[in-house]
């Protein structure tokens, strides 16, 4: 009897052609995940299969599997050779000695002369004989016996079944750069579209010295947080104050928050294009900041040229917060340091700005080499979990 764990993947199987692809992906995903376990993963027709490990490491290597986009659930199982009474006395032993139970077969394997219902008879009988306290019960039993026959010879028996993440390998969908403030939202809109299987690249905008180290050790630590679903994340630390006093000296006052968002778009585009990235990534949520009415947003998008992806933009806060929780982001960004947001924030921001507006006060900048300059001093993070 050998101890297994059995994958089971999500969306893929409605993949036509790409298939392939798209398991590759996964596959190369989730050792990139068990990196530093010793353990096999096998590959056969619709399943995958962790093997080959210690049982201390069994543990360890769910959860971090429980976290990889592309995989619906997982099952702890045993792995023995597919001979029916084989199978009965293994069931017979993993599972509690009394209690109402039921038997389900999945029989992939078609030279076997019995049908799935025969079989699973024929294991609850054995497993009756050899514990007199156990009952059949096929509605109310208080254990499963699953017992998956496969093609290959071999039958796995399990009981749980561990719900996953879901969505698709993290790259099948190409690369996105996120816009990570300390906040709760943005991890969340990272760890969000990464489920939809982009790779995530992170930027963020500091204004030494008016935000602070830690502030910015917050951001790192987030993308770390938000790597154990999406892989290693390069982040992009950007110096936002030399622009963010020449919108002061140069804008009305409540249009500072507009032309700062615009100035983020424009770098976040030009980090975005010298890393393929394909899409713009942001936490935003419409109305919940005078930035982020439609009005803000259609003048903060037009200076992008990418897609600007805002998987937040129809949730509720609470919601947001459920997902942060969940996700173990939440306790980090409530940590309270200033976001550059927050330094020379207005106390009326404008709530319907119009891009000619924008525009006008951009005209007394020199937008381009604004830019170029915070380019240059831009400090790049690997953050692992
Ligand atoms: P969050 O919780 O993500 O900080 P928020 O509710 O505080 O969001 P805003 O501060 O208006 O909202 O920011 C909206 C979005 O703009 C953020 O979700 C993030 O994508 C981006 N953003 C804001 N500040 C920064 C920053 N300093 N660096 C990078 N991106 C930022
Ligand atoms: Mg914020």
């Amino acid at each position: 009897m050998e101890r297994t764990i059995l994958i089971r993947i999500g969306e893929i199987f409605l993949k036509g052609n790409n298939k392939g692809f798209f398991v590759s992906t996964l596959k190369s995903n989730i050792m990139h995940a068990l990196a530093g376990i010793e353990c096999a993963l096998v590959n056969t027709q619709n399943r995958m299969y962790i093997e080959k490990y210690s049982g201390e490491d069994e543990p360890e290597i769910i959860e971090r599997l429980t976290k990889v986009f592309g995989i619906s659930s997982i099952s702890p199982a045993v792995k023995v050779k597919t001979e029916l009474s084989v199978i009965a006395d293994a069931c017979s032993d993993i599972f509690p000695e009394s209690g109402k139970f039921r038997v389900s077969v999945n029989r992939a394997d078609k030279r076997l002369p019995l049908t799935s219902m025969e079989i699973a008879g024929d294991i609850g009988e054995i497993m009756l004989n050899k514990k007199k306290n156990r009952t059949v019960d096929l509605y109310k039993y208080d254990f499963e016996v699953n017992v998956d026959i496969r093609e290959n010879g071999m039958t796995y028996i399990y009981y749980d079944k561990i719900p996953c993440q879901g969505g698709l390998p993290v790259g099948c969908g190409g690369n996105g750069m996120l816009l990570l403030s300390g906040g709760i939202d943005s991890p969340v809109a990272g760890y969000m579209m990464a489920k939809r299987g982009l790779k995530i690249f992170a930027v963020h905008y500091h204004s030494f010295p008016y935000t602070s180290e830690q502030a910015k050790e917050k951001v790192i630590e987030l993308a770390k947080e938000i790597s154990a679903y999406c892989g290693e994340i390069t982040l992009f630390v950007v110096p936002f104050t030399e622009i963010q006093y020449a919108i002061k000296e140069n804008c009305k006052i409540e249009y500072m928050i507009t032309v700062m968002r615009r100035f983020m778009m424009r770098i976040a585009e030009r980090l975005a294009a010298e890393n393929n990235c394909g899409a713009i990534i942001t936490g935003e949520s419409l109305g919940q900041v005078a930035s982020q009415t439609m009005e803000s947003i259609t003048v903060t998008n037009s200076v992008a040229k990418l897609p600007v992806f805002r998987p937040l933009i129809a949730f509720d806060k609470t919601d947001i917060i459920e997902i942060s929780r969940k996700i173990g982001t939440y306790e980090t960004s409530i940590l309270p340091y200033e976001d550059c947001c927050t330094v020379f924030l207005p106390k009326n921001p404008v709530i319907r700005p119009t891009i000619g507006t924008a525009e006008s006060f951009e005209k007394k900048l020199d937008v381009d080499g604004l830019v170029e300059n915070a380019l240059s001093g831009v400090e790049v993070y690997r953050c692992k979990y």
